[in-house]
């Protein structure tokens, strides 16, 4: 028999990856153009040229015995000093590499942070709506997420009341996620201030440590001039994840990396251990050529007007047709209210050809997620049939 913590994840799969799978088959059967596939974050906009010309310089110029050899756990020295130096840049922070650690990834990096912080039973919170693969890689060591009920009255910002009642001895983290995916909002200063304050004030009394681990791989989308707080510069014991998968669309070569600053309490204790989970943990380091090519390309960024245009037209089509969605600041994910059950919602979606991903797969019923890094033209194309859901549920206006 397998292990019983891997049969309960097979049996719960992935709603979203399932979806996925479903706009295949649908696309085959009604033709690629007629199905309105908006479930998958998966980048539309192909990756800057400066990309492709690195991965080829690099493999070109580089010894090939250095290009693909293993190298320390942490990855290429003068990699992470690019990066720490790009953060002190935007940031005015002062890192250096000793503060950066090469990841496979967010994902890969968030393991690899879990891992270093938690004991069996340790707590790790969570506001709602959140990206539900959080749950999984917080098991994976055992530890047990709780989740903070999404404060709808506010917009869907944290509300840091909730915070503090559920801070209990055994939490050891935050997880944030700015911006927000499913919901698309940013969380403002006034919102982080109000979370820090609340963790400092349960730290000194509970004696404990209390890590903000920030994921970050949409900070780069942001719309109409808004600002991401940098969370380091607000609570001292901030550990960030980052990735170039959505920020550069690079979701498939498994390239981030973790900032663990020097003021956080046991920070070298935490880096020396981060490392030996990076190798442990099956990752050994992150990819040789990627590191090599991101180190390059720290000044390049997606097309964030592309998908800004998107965001306007299926915000603009959609409450034509009568929907109520939050207004998304960043990430490229409108969340939309739903009458009615949110699972049923999106099945009857599916008779028009539209696949939207269940709030439910949030932890936030009531609502769906409609990615929209998709083409502008099956947003436009896509307009009618919405208007037809929203017929069915007599929301037209
Ligand atoms: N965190 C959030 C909030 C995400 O949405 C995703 C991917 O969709 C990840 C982490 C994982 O990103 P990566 O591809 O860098 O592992």
């Amino acid at each position: 028999m397998i292990s019983e913590k891997m049969i309960k994840m097979t049996e719960g799969g992935s709603a979203i990856r399932a979806m996925f799978e479903e706009g295949a088959r649908m696309a085959e059967k009604f033709g690629r153009e007629n199905v309105y596939d908006f479930s998958l974050g998966n980048p539309n906009i192909p990756a800057p040229e400066k990309v492709m010309t690195e991965i080829i310089r690099v493999t070109m110029e580089t010894d090939p015995m250095e290009l693909h050899g293993y190298m320390s756990n942490s990855g290429y020295p003068e990699v992470r000093a690019k990066v720490a130096a790009s953060l002190n840049k935007r940031f005015g922070t002062a890192f250096s590499e000793n503060n950066i650690i090469m990841t496979v990834g967010a994902a890969g990096g968030l393991n690899v942070l879990l891992k270093t912080l938690l004991n069996p039973g340790d707590e790790v919170l969570v506001f709602a709506p959140y990206f539900l693969e959080y749950g999984n890689y917080v098991s994976n060591f055992d530890g047990v997420l709780k989740a903070i009920p999404a404060n709808i009255e506010g917009n869907f910002q944290p509300d840091a009341r909730a915070l503090r009642a559920a801070i209990t001895p055994k939490t050891k983290a935050l997880i944030i996620n700015n911006p927000n995916n499913p919901t698309g909002v940013i969380y403002t200063e006034e919102t982080i201030k109000a979370i820090a304050a609340v963790l400092e004030e349960k730290q000194t009394e509970l004696g404990t440590s209390i890590y903000l681990i920030s994921d970050e791989p949409y900070r780069e989308l942001a719309y109409d001039g808004r600002e991401v707080p940098w969370l380091t510069k607000y609570y001292r014991n901030t550990l960030v994840g980052y990735s170039w998968s959505k920020s550069l669309s690079l979701p498939g070569e498994r390239i981030g990396y973790v900032v663990i600053p020097s003021e956080c309490d046991d920070a070298q204790l935490i880096f020396d251990a981060a490392v030996i989970a990076n190798r442990i943990l099956g990752f050994v380091n992150a990819p040789s050529l990627q590191q090599r090519v991101v180190a390059e390309c720290l000044e390049e960024s997606t097309d964030v007007a592309a998908y800004d245009k998107n965001r306007r037209a299926l915000y603009d089509g959609l409450t034509e047709a009568g929907f109520e969605c939050v207004y998304p600041d960043g990430a490229f994910y409108m969340w939309v209210k739903t009458p009615g059950d949110d699972k049923e919602f999106s099945n009857n979606a599916k008779k028009y050809n539209i696949l939207v991903v269940p709030g439910t797969s949030f932890a936030c019923p009531g609502y769906v997620r409609i990615a929209y890094c998709v083409s502008y033209d099956m947003i436009i194309r896509s307009i009618p049939a919405f208007k037809k859901l929203a017929a069915e549920y007599g929301l037209s206006k």
